[in-house]
């Protein structure tokens, strides 16, 4: 018999706020049966209006298990269950699909960088309605870009023509380590300034409503997963390449966060023979040699400016760039720096995709070109041959929307 706690069909979001499952409706409930209730409710959210033997097969669990969960969230006005116009049938047991009750409004995803903030509005469909963004430090100016949020979001909200109180949810992506056990940012690091914060804690008290946060590549992957090039992929990896690099893992349907969450920061891998010092004290790590900052510098040692445009001109649009032909060299080869450390992950977890976003995936072809390259000389070749290397076609979006995927699902059971 099928275990209630098997995961759901899409990568869970561990929330970092307190959802409105957990402090209204389902006090008195378990944690096994809430926990089965957000994995129908994420199931539904995913994949539409399904049966009950979907949702028995898409959350591993049992016929019963999904039964009295339908009744109790149906109850409480979380879902319908109807009869499908044209079924045609009159006798015996009729087929019923089921589907999200869902509330008009807009939900809110918000997504940090490293040196900038976006914040969204969307339909509880997904559709993103308006976007707001602004150039911030935020690694060195937490109080600064947690303040500025509540701005952005409102920019969005006035573009798109709603007002806070039309707000169904919302949801971050931070970048930088959270421990899962107590939603704090923990690493001594990496992220340093935001050391001791509980970012969806001054986030919630800043919005008046609970704020699911999660890393910014788990939000990626989750992105990906609902919106993107991971869809229906239950073991990938989504790599967000921008001034570090992280990775989300999703493994067999969940993300894989690690004991305490801190799963993923492949960008302190050490590489042989690299020595150049990293932002977490030590050296050789591959985010020295493969970042946005990195990269764009060798690419400007290939490609001088012209001298009239030098000063204060806004760098050429990296997938410019990448189509002259040493350009697409030094980006061939960050890739196949990126690769190898790839390949040793590619060789323990056997994924079924690699899909690479982040800034330095506007780059494009070049760049998964040398993923590919390093991944087919270095990883196993049945594992090298089951694995698919894109860059995401998000345009940079792949966190936001995992965001907003994230609101979507609050909104859901709220
Ligand atoms: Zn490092």
């Amino acid at each position: 018999m099928s275990s209630p706690d098997r995961h759901p069909a899409v990568p869970d979001d561990q929330p970092a706020a307190a959802t409105p499952l957990e402090a209204g409706d389902a006090t008195a409930l378990s944690s096994r049966r809430r926990r089965t209730h957000e994995h129908i409710l994420a199931a539904l959210s995913e994949h539409g209006a399904l049966s009950r033997a979907d949702l028995s097969r898409l959350t591993g669990l049992s016929r019963s298990a999904v039964g009295h969960a339908v009744g109790f969230l149906a109850d409480a006005g979380h879902l319908t269950e109807d009869i499908p116009a044209g079924t045609g049938r009159t006798r015996g047991r009729r087929p019923t699909v089921v589907t999200l009750q869902r509330r008009p409004g807009v939900v809110l995803g918000i997504d940090f960088g490293h040196s900038h903030i976006t914040a969204a509005t969307a339909t509880t469909s997904g559709t993103l309605l308006a976007e707001a963004t602004t150039a911030l430090d935020v690694d060195s100016r937490p109080q600064q870009a947690l303040d500025a949020v509540t701005d952005l979001a409102a920019q969005a909200l006035a573009q798109s023509g709603h007002t806070a109180d039309q707000i169904k949810g919302i949801a971050a992506g931070i970048p930088g380590p959270l421990d899962i056990r107590t939603h704090v940012v923990r690493a001594p690091t990496i992220l340093r300034d935001w050391i001791g914060l509980n970012p969806a804690q001054e986030l919630s008290r800043r919005f008046g409503h609970p704020v699911a946060v999660a890393n910014d590549a788990d939000m990626g992957a989750r992105g990906e997963h609902t919106f993107g090039a991971a869809r229906g992929l239950e073991d990938f990896f989504y790599i967000k390449a921008s001034h570090g690099i992280g990775a989300g893992l999703v493994l067999a349907g969940r993300t894989y966060r690690g004991s305490t969450g801190i799963a993923g920061e492949i960008g302190h891998t050490r590489l042989e023979g690299a020595t150049n010092l990293c932002r977490c004290g030590n050296r050789g790590c591959l985010e020295t040699v493969v970042s946005i900052t990195e990269v764009r510098r060798e690419l400007a040692h290939v490609l001088p400016a012209e001298p009239s445009t030098a000063a204060a001109a806004p760098p050429p649009p990296l997938a410019d760039l990448a189509t002259q032909p040493a350009a697409a060299r030094v980006i061939t080869d960050a890739g196949r720096t990126l690769g190898l450390v790839l390949a040793d992950l590619v060789n323990c977890l056997n994924p079924a995709a690699i899909i690479i976003g982040g800034e330095l995936s506007a780059a494009g072809a070049p760049l998964a070109e040398g993923v590919r390259d390093s991944i087919n000389r270095y990883a196993q070749p049945a594992s090298a041959n089951a694995v698919t290397v894109t860059v995401s076609t998000l345009q940079r979006r792949s966190e936001l929307l995992g965001a907003v995927a994230t609101a979507i699902q609050h909104s859901a059971v709220g």
